[in-house]
């Protein structure tokens, strides 16, 4: 199938030449004529699968088949996303798409003043793409007008569920005329996902690409056994011996992440955190090095790595399992997108037992397991799981980090991570900074 036997106009299919796309992924062609003949569509569809292109095309064709008086523009299309990351990249897609169309596009997300997107809102906006917690601040100062929205996408909605946002979408959509059509995304299908499309879709068209709950099939997988003291080094020495160049760590929590962003510096590897305390600026700034090859390493908690799309994104390693088996999934859709192969690595400490056997049952397969020479388990240690594990002490954890002398890539430094890495309370505070 090619994009021409899709019905797009010729407007977007130049800009999709010019993205060097040969043919529709297979969320795109069977996402893109449903919403071309304007049908809601509950789509299963994980990242890395074109899944943006797949109702950012079909939604500008329609805006423009449509075009209205671009002298009173309004807010005709809506494109809700959990983190502030995915809102930029879905924003980037929209201008990218939308490069030969008269359609000007938005993008608001809190964490960045308020001003600028009240001055462009006021100024006429077609497409607008936002996170759930600032568009309600607009809503609240009166800024925003949603009167207008004809089409109404949730993306990763699994995921804005996850963070809390029910309420937020809810307020939202008593905001929106009932007549329009509804997309909504999903790479999960919980219960609540159910319910939610239960309630904001009319005779939905279901499209699922990979199967639910599936991993993506072009990712190898693969399972570290390691003692939880021994993470650090191990990772370190996976970098060093294997010259990985681009590779996104994930930590459980955002100490975590800053922890082993700092070890991994002192260990010569180049390296930056990203998480929901990290300003939008340092956000922003550490995507754009990681992006460009300046920083080898980037660690990011869960939430901050949604919205990351980074072209052949060779390697994820899970530096903790993640809680929440359907994380797993989602990290490892950073790897492997779009067709492109990818190796996704998980170190698993004896405490981490429960977390893999959940990934497995969800995912339905076993990772295979390998064991890395000279990083073989103690089989004296007992398992703690991350509850009962003591916490270290934030000032002990800093005196430890900072006293540590820097060591060299390849070079073994001294064992005082791991113990304590993975903190409990996953997502607390989930909801302040990030999708506001
Ligand atoms: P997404 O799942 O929307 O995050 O897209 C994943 C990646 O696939 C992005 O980098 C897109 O630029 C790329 N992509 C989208 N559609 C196509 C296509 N038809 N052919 C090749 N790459 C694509």
């Amino acid at each position: 199938m090619s994009f021409l036997s899709l019905g797009l106009m010729p407007e977007l299919l130049r800009a999709i030449q010019e993205q060097g796309y040969d043919q529709p992924t297979p969320i795109q062609s069977q996402a893109i004529p449903a919403i071309l003949k304007g049908n809601d569509i509950l789509a299963g569809a994980q990242t890395g699968t074109g899944k943006t292109a797949g109702f950012t095309l079909p939604l500008l064709h329609r805006l423009s088949a449509g075009k209205e008086n671009t002298q009173h523009r309004r807010i005709r299309a809506l494109v809700l996303t959990p983190t502030r990351e995915l809102a930029a990249q879905v924003g980037e897609s929209v201008k990218t798409y939308a490069k030969y169309l008269p359609i000007k596009s938005q993008v608001i997300f809190g964490g960045v003043g308020i001003r600028p997107q009240i001055n462009a809102l006021r100024r006429g906006v077609d497409v607008l793409v936002a996170t759930p917690g600032r568009l309600l601040d607009h809503v609240q100062q009166q800024t925003i007008d949603l009167s207008g929205v004809e089409i109404l996408v949730l993306d990763e909605a699994d995921r804005m569920l996850d963070m809390g946002f029910i309420h937020a979408i809810q307020k939202v959509m008593q905001l929106l005329p009932a007549k329009r059509q509804t997309l909504l995304f999903s790479a999960t299908f919980s219960d609540g996902i159910k319910k939610l499309a239960t309630s904001l879709l009319t005779a939905p068209v279901l499209i699922e690409v990979a199967s639910q709950n599936t991993a993506n099939e072009s990712v190898s997988q693969v399972a570290h056994p390691v003692d939880r003291q021994r993470k650090r080094e191990l990772l370190s020495y996976m970098i060093g011996s294997r010259n990985l160049r681009q590779v996104l760590v994930f930590a459980r929590t955002k100490r975590g992440a800053d922890r082993l962003s700092k070890q991994l510096i002192q260990d010569g590897i180049k390296t930056a955190a990203i998480h929901g305390d990290k300003s939008q600026n340092a956000r922003s700034k550490a995507l754009a090095d990681f992006k460009g090859g300046t920083i080898r390493v980037l660690v990011a908690t869960d939430i901050a790595a949604r919205g990351i799309d980074i072209d052949q994104l060779p390697h994820v390693i899970n530096y903790d399992l993640p809680e929440v088996a359907e994380d797993y999934v989602h990290r490892i859709g950073r790897t492997g997108r779009a067709g492109n192969n990818g190796a996704a690595h998980s170190l698993v400490s004896i405490d981490e037992h429960k977390q893999l056997r959940d990934i497995e049952r969800l995912i339905k397969r076993n990772i295979p397991q390998q064991l890395i020479p000279g990083f073989e388990p103690d089989k004296s240690i007992k398992a703690e799981p991350s509850s009962t594990r003591p916490r270290r002490p934030a000032a002990a954890s800093k005196r430890n980090t900072s006293s540590a002398p820097a060591a060299h890539r390849g070079k073994r430094p001294p064992l005082h991570a791991g113990k304590g890495q993975s903190g409990r309370g996953r997502r607390v505070n989930k909801q302040s900074s990030l999708g506001s």
